[in-house]
């Protein structure tokens, strides 16, 4: 078991389209980018393309729809994503070939790991192709996080296709707090059903997320903690964070790592682990690129501004100009919100989590 306060694994599924003006400007700004690195013939470092700050891109995050069959309150509340919200038109996803070549050109500059995300990734129809696509494209790790909802069904079919392991969400245990909390009464057994199913299909180590929120689930830490100790899961606590425009973050919800730590502390000694590698504590030393569900390049989850990668790839970039544009995009990097984070930019305008792969 890992406390840990990272970002949130949640793929929370929050769209907030982009006007076309503004794709066009990410667009300009990438051509301007590539322009400036060719001019000063910056190469990618041996190890893989760094940033500003000398981390290199090792992870890709991939939102893959920006659906969700659930509606959790901090992420998708109903009174926002009701019947008439706009999702993407279905032509403004990428397909299954785009991401694949984007992913290849991605490794190209140094990322080794690809989590599919969401909305609910297992709600895009024939996943488990796209899983194909990925999975043969050597030396890439790949896994998926979920809700779980579908995951007794599909976890063998997505085993097959060759996806390495999961993470599943997983905020309560007790079936009324997590009805509650997913807001379209689903009950919580499924879910446990899926994480087995998980298991058993060799989906390992499975990690489990769980969001914890003031006054809504933090009673649910130590009966979490109690369930999966010796299970052989990854259990992670994440402190529910200001993301996106609509879940009305405030900071007096927050629980800090410090006391969730302390609470399980108080029942089972917690001795501190290493991380499995940099950049799995994913708030210091991110090393984390994420793309959109319609093709936009987020360096920071905290984002506001992506950069297109959809329009030059359906003009027909080729190759070299993608990678290059990949390259740029990541070497101006300079995020560190999350090091800045305080209850003041909980006003900043922020990127939904969807739009930017959770
Ligand atoms: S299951 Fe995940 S993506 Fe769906 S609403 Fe909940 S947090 Fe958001």
């Amino acid at each position: 078991m890992s406390i840990r306060p990272v970002c949130a694994g949640n793929p929370m599924a929050k769209l907030i389209p982009i006007p076309v003006r503004r794709a066009a400007q990410a667009s300009s700004r990438v051509e301007a980018l590539v322009r400036d690195m060719r001019a000063r013939s910056l190469r990618s470092a041996p190890d893989g393309t760094i940033d500003t700050r000398g981390r290199p891109l090792r992870d890709l995050r991939i939102s893959v729809t920006d659906r969700c069959n659930f509606r959790c309150v901090y992420c998708m509340p109903k009174d926002v994503f009701g019947r008439d919200y706009p999702f993407l038109p279905h032509d403004e996803l990428l397909t299954f070939e785009e991401i694949a070549r984007l992913a290849r050109l991605f490794k190209a500059q140094g990322v080794v790991k690809v989590r599919l995300t969401g909305g609910e990734p297992l709600l895009r129809k024939n996943i488990e192709r796209l899983i194909e696509m990925l999975a043969a494209i050597s030396g890439l790790d790949l896994t998926l996080t979920t809700n779980g909802a579908l995951l007794a069904r599909k976890a063998q079919s997505l085993k097959d296709a060759g996806l390495e392991r999961v993470t599943v969400s997983l905020d309560a245990l007790d079936d009324s707090v997590f009805r509650t909390m997913n807001d379209v009464d689903f009950p919580v057994e499924r879910v446990l059903e899926g994480i087995d199913a998980a298991a058993a299909a060799g989906l390992a180590p499975i990690k489990l997320n769980a969001v914890i929120k003031r006054s809504t689930n933090e009673r649910e830490i130590l009966p979490l903690a109690r369930h999966f100790r010796g299970s052989g899961h990854i259990l992670r606590f994440i402190e529910y964070m200001d993301v996106g425009h609509t879940n009305g973050w405030r900071m007096d919800e927050v629980v800090p790592a410090a006391e969730v730590l302390k609470t399980i502390d108080a029942e089972f000694p917690i001795e501190p682990i290493d991380p499995n590698y940099p950049g799995e504590v994913a708030d210091r030393d991110c090393t984390r690129a994420r793309l959109s569900t319609d093709g936009k390049v987020y360096t920071c989850l905290f984002g506001t501004e992506g950069f297109d990668l959809k329009t030059p790839l359906r003009a027909g970039a080729s190759d070299d100009a993608l990678g290059d544009a990949i390259a740029a995009i990541w070497r101006q990097r300079a995020d560190r919100y999350s090091e800045l984070r305080t209850a003041a930019t909980g006003a900043l305008p922020k990127v939904e989590m969807s739009y930017i792969g959770g």
